[in-house]
């Protein structure tokens, strides 16, 4: 099944830091706009470094004529220097911010609270009313931490009453995951639209890695066949290609209103994806 004009198509990116990351990103960028998504999002790390990294991209991406949201968390700092860079976000003509929780990296220093994201969600409409649609995260497999299934679509909802706009999907490789979540999210009363998250596999060791943190599910079979072709690095790419094509079609199929990529900052396997699913270039 096709992606209409009526899906949201949007692109996530994670600030480069590097010069040669940068350009890399703006050629990805630059590559991925002729998909005519309806904007990007650049991700954002707590502490000082990360946190300028993602405003460069975003303003980069504006100047360029893109429609770009940085994602936020409280990480520890304090309202006034977030209310300080999100007024910059503001002025800058920024209108979408992907709102979380987040994570402190290690180190980053004890006694820190994490604020949660509808916390976040609360103090961006007390501040600035309805100047930005405002995405938070949803997790079909269920958050990592979270005291239990039911409880954690409950503090979903809650990021809704605090007035976010829509959700944006960790990845997962089941679709059962997704079509189970919006049925429970429908019955607690959750109407708001819920964007999977679609994670293109590439480096399948580190996607293991990463996936064993954040909760996502890699299905057995999955492993055996992505395995399999480990010495054939073109057979891979191409199983790995029609794979998250197929989670595409079902999930459209579902009734996804559209599909939010990471890119992981390249643009070769979301092309490809995207072609499979009729997506031209504009
Ligand atoms: P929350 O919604 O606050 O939930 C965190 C946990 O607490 C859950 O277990 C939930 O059940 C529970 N909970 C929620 N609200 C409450 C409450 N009010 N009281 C008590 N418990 C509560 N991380 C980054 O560091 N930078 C990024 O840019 C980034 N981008 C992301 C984009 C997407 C689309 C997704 C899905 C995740 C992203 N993450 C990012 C990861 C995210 O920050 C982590 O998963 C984090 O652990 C949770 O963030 P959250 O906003 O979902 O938190």
């Amino acid at each position: 099944m096709a992606l209409t004009k009526q899906h949201r198509l949007s692109f996530e990116f994670f600030p480069p830091k590097t010069d040669v990351g940068a350009k890399n990103l703006q050629s990805t960028r630059d590559r991925l706009q002729q998909l005519g998504p309806d904007f990007f999002s650049v991700t954002y790390g707590a502490g000082g470094s990360t946190r300028d990294n993602t405003k460069t991209v975003v303003l980069d991406g504006l100047h360029a004529g893109c429609d770009i949201a940085p994602h936020l968390s409280f990480g520890g700092d304090s309202e006034a220097s977030i209310k300080q860079l999100i007024d910059q976000y503001a002025e800058s003509g920024v209108r979408r911010i992907v709102a979380l929780r987040g994570d402190l990296p290690s180190g980053y220093g004890d006694g820190s609270r994490l604020v949660h994201a509808n916390e976040l969600v609360e103090f961006i409409r007390q501040h600035y009313g309805d100047t930005f649609h405002i995405a938070v995260a949803a997790y079909p497999e269920i958050h990592p931490e979270a005291e239990s299934y039911d409880s954690d679509v409950g503090f979903l909802k809650n990021k809704f009453s605090a007035g976010a706009n829509s959700a944006i999907t960790q990845y997962f490789y089941n679709a059962d995951a997704y079509e189970q979540f919006m049925e429970c999210c429908a019955k607690a009363g959750i109407d708001h639209p819920i964007y999977p998250g679609v994670m293109p596999i590439t480096n399948f060791s580190n996607l293991k890695r990463f996936s064993a943190n954040c909760g996502a599910d890699i299905p057995r079979w999955l492993d055996y066949r992505i395995e399999a072709l480990k010495d054939d690095a073109q057979g891979c790419k191409e199983f790995c290609s029609e794979f998250v094509t197929e989670l595409c079609e079902k999930l459209i199929v579902l009734g996804a209103p559209g599909l939010h990529f990471y890119t992981m900052n390249q643009s070769g396997p979301v092309e490809a994806i995207c072609k499979n699913l009729g997506i031209e270039k504009i």
